[in-house]
Order: structure tokens, then C-alpha cells, then sequence
């Protein structure tokens, strides 16, 4: 993606998630009040009490093709069990007690953190079109690092994997 056609989209797209997460918030809980009782080994209680969950369905997708953005609409028609914008986790109903998946899309929290969500949208969509979905460098660090939370005990930081990982 060009800087000029990021520029261009990202404006229209940040406020759509903007706009999304305020039209949540009423019926937002936070991570930390659902009491899953592994995700506290990986994560601070300060990310798990800042982080928000949304259980709904569908689940809230932008509309791309109208910023510019329709080489996208693939995406926009994949099927996931959630999203994440920001602080906010939205997730399909059937997943509320999935704590893997929970887990992947706390993965993704403290990606946008990190990057802020300039940096975190041109990468993620920079990382589509060359990769495609499941093989984008930030989906890629957090399934691998999801299949690690669910196929051992052994715990991590998981912060601190993803300062590394994303090189920072
Ligand atoms: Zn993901």
C-alpha cells in the first residue's frame, strides 16, 4: 500500500473505529472481569483490566470498499471468531469462554499498542496484501504464540515476546 493511499484511507478508518468503540462501550466488559484464570499468567492486570471485550455478532467490520480501500473486501468476508480494535475485543458469543482466543486477540491489544494505530493499520494491511491472512507477520505472531498458550503450560511474557518480535 502506497504512503499516499494510507494517508488518504486512514482518516476515515480510524474514525470509524472510533466511533465503533464509543457505540460499544455501554455493553464493554473488561477482560480482567471474566475470570479466566491462565490469562493473568501471561499478561499484566493492568492490560487485562484495560482491555474490553464485546461479545456480538456479526461482528463489526469497516466498510472498506467505501475508503478506498474494496481490494480488501476479501477480508471483509472472512469468516473470524473475532476482532480487535485498539483496547476492544470483539468476539462472536459461541467464543466468551474460548480463553485461546481470547488470548490471540491480547496478542493483538499490545500490537496496537505498541505500534499505535497508525502504525499498526499499514502494517497489518501491508501484511494482507503481501502474505494474506494467516501468514501476515502480526496474525503469524499471534496464532504461533496462541498455539504455544494452548499447547503448554509453560508460561511467557508475552509483552515482552511481542517488543522483540515486532523489533522495537
Ligand atoms: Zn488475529
Amino acid at each position: 500500500m502506497s504512503p499516499e493511499e494510507f494517508a488518504k484511507s486512514y482518516p476515515p478508518l480510524v474514525a470509524w473505529i472510533r466511533n465503533t468503540l464509543t457505540a460499544s462501550a455501554p455493553v464493554a466488559q473488561t477482560v480482567a472481569s471474566r475470570g479466566f484464570w491462565r490469562l493473568p499468567l501471561y499478561f499484566t492486570e493492568k492490560t487485562l483490566a484495560s482491555t474490553k471485550v464485546v461479545l456480538v455478532d456479526p461482528l463489526p467490520i469497516p466498510p472498506l470498499a467505501s475508503m478506498g480501500l474494496a481490494r480488501f473486501a476479501d477480508f471483509v468476508r472472512g469468516n473470524f471468531a473475532g476482532i480487535t480494535y485498539i483496547d476492544t475485543i470483539f468476539l462472536k458469543p459461541t467464543q466468551s469462554n474460548n480463553e485461546n482466543v481470547h488470548f490471540h486477540a491480547l496478542v493483538h491489544v499490545i500490537q496496537w499498542r505498541l505500534l499505535g494505530p497508525d502504525r499498526f493499520l499499514l502494517s497489518y494491511a501491508n501484511g494482507l496484501e503481501c502474505f494474506g491472512y494467516r501468514q501476515s507477520p502480526l496474525e503469524a505472531m499471534a496464532y504461533d504464540a496462541e498455539s504455544a498458550f494452548a499447547s503448554s503450560t509453560a508460561t511467557f511474557n508475552v509483552e515482552k515476546m511481542v517488543v522483540e518480535k515486532l523489533g522495537l
